[in-house]
């Protein structure tokens, strides 16, 4: 059957075919409001209809005035409040007072520090020379009207839609967001709270996922423990396949007895490509099942987590109209590591900032990818190249970070 899609691929290649088929099946927009919007990805550049700062204001509490009277006494005409718009005009010799943000009056050209100021017979002097434009934000100074301030296909962050906030902006066009139903397969599973019989063990992957799709910002279902029954494997998908957008799975894709995916795929649906020339993750199968995108994630928990952080994240990103995979961190190795194969290595590593704030990153090596324990004393994968290699303790290497590397302590 190996010979009607592609097999053994490239990690490159595969990265490739992802790519093209979210990019063929990129979502429709929907407009959400602001306060929904993090993580959300935008479907359209956001141009500004308001400058920024939208009038002249001032950037302190104090006194507006003319900076050519120097250090000369000023008469205080009135007051001018953020949120009032009274016109008021500054004449040599005269202030105004002003709060931070409200608007500047007309012939005022500084504003000078309450703390720079003493009150002296009723009149305000200031106690250190001004220059014109001190502590005036200029109308437009930040953004213009008909600036592109956020360009389409940005994963919008709190800045951003602040940004769009003070733009005026109720809600922003983003890409629908993926439905994403998750199968664990396999008869020896059992969910953390049963007991186990002899021959079973827990269901680590089931979590796994949850959370790596919750990270995303995705609300994922999962259904209960699929047994290695082809028909029960089958029906279960086809339904998901109705309702959800990807059917994720984990199991059952490498060539043991019990791996039915690869064929059930090719039955039920159609395959884009079936294993990739990755470490760990190898068995990786991706297709179609309806008018779902399958991705058929190996059951090693280790496997798990490295397809699922780039091809996985790369689906689900392609289809939210993001083109490119995630960047990644360049960090130095804390030890020497040396691969032997061929394949493109995911090895799991811990990321840190030593005192010199440069990233660093120690591997933990442990070999197998049913090692979890590695895995949980990890926040990043290490990308080593196709083929054999020897990299040396201080070498600078690519990274992905994941488990909220940032709020790491
Ligand atoms: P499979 O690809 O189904 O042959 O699974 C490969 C290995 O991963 C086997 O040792 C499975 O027991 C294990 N495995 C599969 N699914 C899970 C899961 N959901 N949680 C923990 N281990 C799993
Ligand atoms: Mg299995």
């Amino acid at each position: 059957m190996t010979d009607m899609f592609p097999t053994r691929i490239s990690f490159a290649e595969a990265q490739r075919i992802v790519g093209e088929v979210a990019a063929a099946h990129r979502h429709a927009s929907e407009r959400v409001p602001l306060s929904r919007g993090l993580g959300r990805v935008l479907a359209e550049d956001l141009l500004a209809t308001l400058p920024l700062p939208g009038f002249d204001n001032s950037a302190m509490d104090g006194f507006a005035l003319r900076s050519e009277d120097g250090l000369a006494p000023r008469r205080l005409i009135g007051e001018q409040f953020a949120g009032t718009a009274k016109s008021f005009t500054v004449e040599s010799g005269e202030c105004l007072r002003i709060t931070t943000g409200a608007r500047m009056p007309v012939g005022a050209d500084a504003v000078l520090m309450k703390e720079n100021s003493r009150v002296e017979s009723g009149m305000i002097v200031p106690t250190q020379p001004i220059r014109s434009g001190t502590h005036v934000r200029r109308q437009g100074e930040d953004v213009a009207i008909g600036d592109r301030v956020i360009e389409r296909g940005t994963a919008l962050n709190a800045s951003q839609l602040s940004l769009a906030a003070a733009l005026g902006q109720h809600d922003l066009p983003v890409y629908r967001k993926p439905t994403v139903a998750i199968f664990t397969t396999g008869d020896e599973l059992r969910a953390p709270g049963q007991s186990l019989a002899p021959g079973e063990i827990y269901d680590s992957n089931r979590v796994l996922l949850q959370t790596l799709l919750i990270a995303e910002g995705f609300e994922p279902v999962a259904w209960p423990v699929l047994p290695d029954v082809p028909e029960t494997i089958a029906a279960a998908l086809r339904d998901a396949a109705f309702s959800f957008d990807l059917v994720l799975t984990c199991g059952g894709v490498s060539a043991g007895e019990k791996d039915h995916l690869p064929d059930l795929l090719r039955r039920e649906g159609q395959v884009h490509f079936w294993k990739v020339l990755m470490r760990p993750g190898m068995p990786l199968l991706f297709g179609k099942i309806g008018d779902a995108h399958f991705l058929g994630l190996p059951g090693n928990p280790v496997s798990v987590l490295a397809t699922f952080l780039t091809l996985g994240r790369q689906l689900l990103d392609g289809l939210q109209g993001i083109g490119a995979p995630r960047p990644m961190l360049s960090a130095r190795l804390s030890a020497d590591i040396s691969k032997a194969h061929e394949r493109r290595e995911f090895l799991r590593g811990m990321l840190s900032c030593d005192e010199h704030g440069e990233l660093r990153v120690q591997p933990n090596p442990a070999d197998g990818s049913h090692r979890l324990l590695a895995a949980a004393r990890s926040n990043a994968l290490i990308v080593l190249a196709e083929g054999p290699g020897q990299w040396r303790s201080g070498d600078v290497v690519d990274v992905l970070a994941y488990a909220g590397f940032q709020s790491q302590r």
